[in-house]
């Protein structure tokens, strides 16, 4: 077992353990209790080139449902066994890597652990002075640059044009909409409840919200959207993005951003029976990766930091503290629509 000191504790050497959680199997609908593994494994020594995170905040995030999944995906799937794949932020406690000295905060695709070994790929060092850690995970993180690229490079709104956002009040859309308004449209949210459609309006300046959960979303979309729908940002699919393609402008764009209806049926995707609404209205339809995009990361970041500064910008962090066994509640309740904003498991 690797011998290593605190920094909090200097001169003392401490014995610790690395609590893990792997997949045990491959989930039917929703990711139930009996998928996952915990397991206490040593924490890894750092080779030359390595550096060991103590990580202090992990990501739970709609897209790792399919990352569970045994198909051909825009990344390979989390072998079974294998430590769950999250977005995480911690501490560099131990490193020989030249580029990141003991003591920096990084953020990376770590896993649901406590202590992660890297090499360093993908891994970007973050200012706890600049913003909260559980900010890089959300609005300064994969979901904020989702948003950043998906607005910007694929919806491209106009000033005075409509932009509807699906999953509104969850962490790729309540930027998504600020972006929108920020280029000068509409904005129009749709969200799960009276609440997260208050915190719209009120707090992040939408124009309109749509509660789905009280039914006819089109009839509320057309009257939100008298001229059509000019950017459609999809986080819901299902029957949520057919209504949308019901209300489509001329020229309408929708970006394909994440499809979280679907994730846990555990049947069939049901596609949109409305498509050739895209045909009419000479609109298309564009899927979206953000890790396509991650020569311009740092030009996404900046622009994101000095919105969130100069408080045009509001972000908003649900973090939950737990221990790494919390997760799997978190993922549910993700699913289940409880957080608003970035939901983060904070270890403790
Ligand atoms: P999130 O919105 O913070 O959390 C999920 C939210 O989805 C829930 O709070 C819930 O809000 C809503 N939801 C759950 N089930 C629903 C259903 N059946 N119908 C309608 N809404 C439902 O998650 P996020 O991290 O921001 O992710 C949003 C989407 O972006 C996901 O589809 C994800 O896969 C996608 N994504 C894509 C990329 C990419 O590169 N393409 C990158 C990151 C994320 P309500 O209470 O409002 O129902």
């Amino acid at each position: 077992m690797f011998m290593y000191a605190l920094s909090a504790m200097p001169g003392s050497v401490s014995t610790i353990s690395n609590r893990e959680l792997r997949l045990a199997a491959r989930p039917r609908g929703l990711p139930g209790p009996n998928v996952w593994e915990l397991t206490d494994e040593e924490v890894p020594e750092p080779a030359t080139g390595e550096m060991l995170v103590k990580i202090s905040h992990i990501s739970l995030d709609p897209a790792m449902r399919g990352w569970m999944d045994d198909v051909r995906s825009y990344i390979r799937p989390v072998a079974l066994g294998e430590v769950m794949r999250a977005p995480a932020v911690g501490r560099v406690i131990a490193s020989r890597h030249p580029g990141f000295a003991e003591g920096s905060w990084v953020t990376g695709l770590f896993g649901v652990r406590q202590y992660a070994l890297s090499d360093g790929q993908g891994v970007r060092i973050v200012d706890p002075h600049l913003a909260p850690l559980p900010r890089y995970l959300g609005a300064l993180g994969i979901t904020g640059l989702t948003a950043y690229f998906g607005m910007l490079d694929i919806g491209r709104p106009r000033p005075g044009e409509t932009v509807v956002v699906s999953g509104a009040a969850g962490a790729v859309g309540s930027i998504a909409g600020q972006i929108g308004r920020l280029l000068g449209a509409r904005t129009v949210g749709i969200a799960g409840g009276g609440e997260k459609c208050q915190w719209l309006t009120d707090t992040l300046g939408f124009e309109e919200a749509v509660d789905y959960k009280l039914g006819n979303v089109r009839r509320a979309l057309r009257g939100a959207a008298p001229d059509g729908i000019d950017v459609y940002f999809d986080n819901v699919g299902g029957r949520l993005l057919d209504d949308a393609l019901a209300v489509l402008g001329v020229g309408g764009r929708i970006i394909l951003c994440g499809a979280i209806s679907q994730y846990n049926t555990g049947e069939r995707v049901q596609g949109p029976a409305n498509y050739l609404s895209l045909l009419v209205n000479r609109a298309s339809m564009t899927g979206l990766i953000v890790f396509d995009y991650e020569d311009r990361y740092d030009e996404a970041t900046d622009q994101l930091l000095a919105w969130l500064d100069a408080g045009a910008l509001i972000a908003r962090e649900h973090v939950v503290r737990g221990e790494i066994d919390a997760f799997p509640q978190l993922l549910l309740d993700l699913f289940a629509g409880a957080s608003t904003g970035k939901l983060v498991l904070e270890l403790v």
